[in-house]
């Protein structure tokens, strides 16, 4: 993302934003309410146009295509997932009904098949409570369905809004090692988005913080997390 602006009308969210996830990287963007972090994320999944909201300067590239004004279905299909804010489940669907409609990209039944059971293997719990509605699952459970869900896309690159919001923090943490274990282990690119600083941080291979629109910091993951200025603003006294 090369200088990018984004506005809803009069305001501007989004100001001369510059970031880079490189392929098999976890990068994480941390910033507190309102600062435009899911701004960013709708920016480059083509749904900033659906709240009104416009791309007014910038590049968003992947594999060196420039992306913005792509639709989102079309971003889809280039490799591009989302997992939105706020555990968004299809409540009075079955866990695998949720999951199949992650796969609409998916031509096969045996490919979707495939998928579910790769989904399966990753979240156990999922496998466990296939058959069960949506809408009872316990928050982190959710939230382990609609990570499921966009990876049966079988994405490049996902998307993470707000992962741990409102999870007890085992649950958090139990997200965040899943995060980290999609990452490592499965090679999947990861752009992050937190308000939990000290989790994003120190799980992530580079970050920036970002303040009213733009961007104020970047580094390593842990090398962020030292500094007095990050520690100050966004963790002692705060949630850590
Ligand atoms: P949060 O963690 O609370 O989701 P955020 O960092 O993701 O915060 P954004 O949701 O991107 O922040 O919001 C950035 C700014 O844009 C805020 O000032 C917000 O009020 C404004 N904003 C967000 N969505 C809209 C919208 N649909 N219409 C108008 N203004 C909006």
């Amino acid at each position: 993302i090369e200088g990018l602006d984004c506005r809803y009308g009069k305001v501007q969210a989004v100001r001369g934003l510059s970031i880079e996830v490189a392929k098999g990287e976890l990068v994480a963007l941390i910033g507190a309410n309102g600062a435009g972090k899911s701004t960013t994320l709708k920016a480059i999944s083509g749904i900033l146009f659906t709240e009104r909201g416009n791309v007014t300067k910038g590049t968003i590239t992947l594999d060196g295509t420039p992306i913005q004004g792509t639709r989102a279905f079309d971003v889809t299909k280039l490799g591009i997932a989302q997992v939105f804010e706020g555990r968004r489940v299809f409540e009075s669907l079955s866990c695998e009904e949720n999951l199949m409609a992650g796969a609409h990209l998916q031509g096969d039944m045996t490919t979707v098949r495939q998928g579910i059971e790769r989904v399966f293997q990753y979240f156990p719990r999922i496998r466990e409570r296939r058959g069960q509605l949506a809408g009872y699952l316990s928050g982190g459970e959710q939230q382990m369905l609609v990570i499921g869900r966009a990876l049966m896309s079988s994405p490049k690159v996902v998307l993470l809004d707000e992962p741990s919001l409102g999870l007890a923090p085992l649950g958090a943490q139990q997200i965040f090692d899943i995060v980290r274990e999609l990452n490592q282990r499965h090679h999947l690119t990861v752009f992050l988005v937190e308000q939990n600083a000290y989790h994003a941080l120190k799980l992530a291979h580079r970050g920036y913080v970002m303040v009213n629109g733009a961007i104020t910091m970047s580094g390593g993951g842990r090398e962020l997390l030292e500094r007095p200025e990050v520690r100050a603003a966004y963790l002692e006294g705060g949630r850590h």
